[in-house]
């Protein structure tokens, strides 16, 4: 089985990739960003050093050496456009492959402003917070005594802009995998959610 996924950044997609990976016994491939920092490819550094785009080309290259022969396979954040999912289906087809599913975490830009703004962070040893599902004991205070922060990344003015560029890109990918598309309330619970997908995935 070979799947891709897609959410907005903070639906929950990374722990449904690890559910879906462990049932069906997927391997995970990295999104791009992840792969860049694990692999440590020199080229790839020049271009982040530089602040440039990694050309198309070189992370179609890296995720491909990623999924190698592997038969079964979960990708995240690749493809992000139509150019790169048709490379994916090129490489797909060529080895009598083909992308089964897409999944699609729908969770509302209030949800995801809700759910991160909201998010809080131990200035001292880096522990995560969130003040409605996760609260610290003491208000503003980590266990161990450091004063909890907010990321400049969890404002609410970035993740509207993030959650704006991720429309607009998904928006014709969703279009692009509708007979492949299976989409999933992401705004209920954790567990719900990934049983929601496991029933899609085994009609
Ligand atoms: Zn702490």
């Amino acid at each position: 089985m070979i799947l891709l996924i897609l959410g907005p950044p903070g639906s929950g997609k990374g722990s449904q990739i690890e559910k879906i990976a462990r049932k069906f016994n997927l391997k995970l491939i990295p999104s791009p960003g992840d792969l860049f920092r694990k692999i440590g490819n020199s080229e790839v550094r020049k271009y982040i050093a530089s602040g440039r785009l990694v050309p198309d080309e070189l992370v179609a290259k890296l995720i491909f050496e990623e999924i190698g022969d592997t038969e079964n396979f979960i990708l995240e954040g690749y493809p992000r456009n139509i150019s790169q999912a048709e490379t994916l289906k090129n490489f797909l087809t060529k080895r009598n492959k083909k992308l089964d599913k897409v999944i699609y975490l729908k969770v509302s830009e209030e949800e995801i402003i809700n759910r991160i703004t909201n998010r809080r962070i131990c200035s001292r040893c880096g522990r995560n917070y969130n003040l409605i599902t996760n609260p610290p004991k003491e208000e503003g205070k980590c266990e161990c005594g450091g004063e909890l922060i907010q990321r400049e990344d969890d404002r609410e003015e970035v993740i509207r802009t993030r959650f704006n560029i991720f429309r607009k890109q998904t928006e014709v990918l969703l279009d692009y995998y509708k007979q492949k598309l299976i989409v999933i309330d992401g705004e209920q619970l954790i567990q719900k959610v990934f049983e929601d997908i496991c029933k899609e995935l085994v009609k």
